[in-house]
């Protein structure tokens, strides 16, 4: 089973899958890091200071590490509901998100421009537009470790759900 865990930067994807990653059954693939480490992109924007997934590359990718003696495939990417059919969008409040995102070092329009696409429920969107299972998950004043266990018992009724 392939789950994409999406949502706009700094709701909680890497810091909740990290926690995933311990538990038995799930593989976790960080998606951000691979797509750099293994160059998957087709342009690099100096100007965003982001590159641009070269989506194939990045798909094709996904298969050949998928490793079926995990129950799950878990992709960490804000991007990981173009990929998987089912995805767990994680969603935090705005005002929230700005704290989280000024201490990264992002510049202020990078901000800007996330504050604005986490309001407008743009990922929500794409991910309903295009997946046929999407779950949403409100990170904002919650634990890690309660997010987790939300996306742990999502995915529990997803098995039970699934005979095939
Ligand atoms: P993303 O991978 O979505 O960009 P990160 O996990 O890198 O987000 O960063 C999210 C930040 O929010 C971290 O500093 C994390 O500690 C904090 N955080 C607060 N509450 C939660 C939660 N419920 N789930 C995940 N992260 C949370
Ligand atoms: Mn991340």
């Amino acid at each position: 089973m392939l789950i994409g865990i999406t949502g706009t930067p700094g709701t909680g994807k890497t810091s909740v899958t990290k926690l995933l990653e311990e538990e038995p059954y799930y593989q976790v693939i960080h998606l951000n890091e691979l797509i750099k480490d293994e160059k998957l992109y087709s342009e690099v924007d100096a100007e965003r200071d982001c590159v641009v997934a070269d989506m194939d590359m990045v798909y094709d990718r996904i298969l050949e590490l998928q490793d079926k003696s995990y129950t799950v495939t878990i992709v960490d990417s804000h991007l990981s509901h173009h990929i998987a059919d089912i995805v767990i969008v994680l969603r935090t409040d705005p005002a929230v998100l700005k704290e989280r995102l000024e201490k990264r070092n992002y510049s202020e329009e990078k901000v800007k421009e996330n504050l604005e696409a986490e309001a407008l429920d743009i990922i929500l969107a794409e991910a309903v537009e295009w997946c046929e299972k999407v779950f949403e998950i409100n990170t904002t004043e919650e634990s890690a470790e309660k997010t987790l266990k939300n996306i742990m018992r999502i995915i529990g009724g997803l098995r039970n759900g699934n005979t095939g």
